[in-house]
């Protein structure tokens, strides 16, 4: 049985980044107006997330990290309407089965009397000590598939482009979540904790943008808000899913770098997509606003910040474990007024 939980848990979390984004779910979902990941090593040693938010109460304490343990929905019909990220309860129990984990957790009322939960590998609660803290959780993973030594190995010889896939999904989450103060910091082995960047609380993706990227990237930036209207087709893309007479209006907010004929590069290229403020890629997306983008600067590429708005029931956000991936209904159709909104909108600029 230990061995088949291993490997299930090593399909929920694959790399650092599945790690990171399970956490700060976690943390939004938990409420928190203050999420703080910090590495060790890159993530190597450890990786911390500690937040602000509900905490959890003791009589969960034996639960939490149990297989398919989730306080998040409480009947299947609630998937399609669900607000918070998580839902299958994998995350805590993988990690628990893929590296040394604890967790310290606290409500508010138990403040500031915090307890520190360890766990066997099966997500059965070990340990509880009393320790001193604020409302909020503090989640640990040490030492990251240590009992999966080719994944390991795999791990310390990725580092570097692991690294950089984990500090963009973190900007990713830092750039939508607005009034939420999100720190990302790292220490090496030897030597003294930095911290990557920060948000303060802003009240708009704008500031939040400022904070991790600068202000001199949002001077080359253009506000967007584009609004596709889709027409109800009965093709077999939509399988019933655009009713007759629904309202099927798409909505694109954010930000694309202002295009500049052949000047040299204005903006990073980080490219970041959202469907209704859920990070996601959308590589389909991410094709049209290159294409049109290159149209006016053949030799770079922009800088997006998208969030993609859209009824619920245009998408399915259920179809891959880690629902990075998700499925829009016609999006075909989409994607042709994308390209027509976004020239559009380029047209108006003085370029
Ligand atoms: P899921 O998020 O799908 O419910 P997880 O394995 O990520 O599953 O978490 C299991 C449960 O542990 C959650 O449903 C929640 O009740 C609790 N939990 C996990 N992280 C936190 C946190 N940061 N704050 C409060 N509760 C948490
Ligand atoms: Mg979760």
């Amino acid at each position: 049985a230990n061995a088949v939980h291993q490997i299930q848990a090593g399909q929920v979390i694959v790399d650092l980044c599945s790690v990171a984004k399970e956490l700060v779910e976690n943390g939004f979902d938990a409420g928190a107006t203050a999420i703080d990941v910090r590495f060790k090593n890159q993530g190597l040693d450890s990786i911390e997330v500690q937040d602000n938010g509900s905490g959890i109460a003791a009589h969960n304490y034996e639960s939490v990290a149990l297989k398919h343990y989730t306080s998040k929905l409480s009947n299947y019909d609630d998937l399609s309407t669900l607000q918070t990220f998580g839902f299958r309860g994998e995350a805590l129990s993988s990690l628990c089965a893929l590296s040394k984990f604890s967790v310290i957790t606290c409500t508010q009322e138990d403040a500031p009397r915090a307890t520190k939960l360890e766990f066997e590998m099966s997500g059965k609660l070990k340990s509880t000590s009393v320790v001193s803290g604020q409302r909020g959780t503090t989640v640990i993973v040490e030492d990251l598939f240590r009992n999966l030594p080719v994944r390991r190995r795999e791990l310390e010889r990725n580092i570097k482009r692991e690294w950089g896939k984990v500090i963009n999904l973190l900007n990713q989450y830092a750039c939508i979540q607005t009034d939420v103060k999100f720190t990302v910091s790292q220490q090496p082995t030897k030597g003294k904790r930095m911290v990557l960047f920060s948000t303060k609380g802003n009240p708009s993706t704008r500031e939040n943008i400022i904070n991790v990227f600068g202000v001199k990237t949002m001077n080359a930036l253009i506000g967007m808000d584009l609004k596709l209207e889709l027409i109800p087709t009965t093709g077999p893309l939509d399988k019933g899913k655009l009713k007759e007479g629904a309202t099927a209006e798409v909505r694109i907010l954010g930000y694309v770098s202002r295009p500049v004929h052949g000047e040299g590069r204005q903006t990073p290229d980080r490219q970041m997509f959202y469907v209704n403020g859920r990070p996601c890629g959308l590589p389909q997306f991410a094709k049209v606003f290159n294409e049109v983008y290159r149209s006016y600067n053949s030799s770079q590429s922009p800088f997006i910040f998208a969030d993609i708005q859209l009824d619920t029931h245009l998408y399915d956000v259920n179809v891959s474990p880690d629902k990075r991936t998700i499925l829009l209904h016609d999006q075909g159709q989409m994607l042709d007024n994308l390209r027509e909104s976004l020239i559009e909108l380029f047209e108006t600029q003085d370029v």
